[in-house]
């Protein structure tokens, strides 16, 4: 599944914003409208580096991994 983004929240919402700063307020917004849960901005950037943390440890593995492969031999 190319191109997925991990879900910013566990209920699958995915923010737009492109700039960490408007992450941050979209996920506070959402957690507070979506869950009633009111995140202070250090919590909402825990979320979206666990995240993004998460996405990219993923494709760089499995990138790295499937490149190795298809080289195989010597050149
Ligand atoms: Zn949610």
């Amino acid at each position: 599944m190319p191109d997925h983004k991990t879900p910013a929240c566990d209920c699958g919402y995915e923010v737009s914003a492109t700039d960490e700063a408007g992450r941050v307020e979209e996920i506070r917004a959402h957690a507070r409208e979506a869950h009633g849960i009111a995140f202070s901005v250090e919590e909402a950037l825990l979320v979206l580096l666990r995240s993004e943390l998460d996405v990219s440890r993923d494709s760089s593995e499995s990138g790295i991994r499937q490149r190795r492969m298809s080289q195989g031999g010597t050149p």
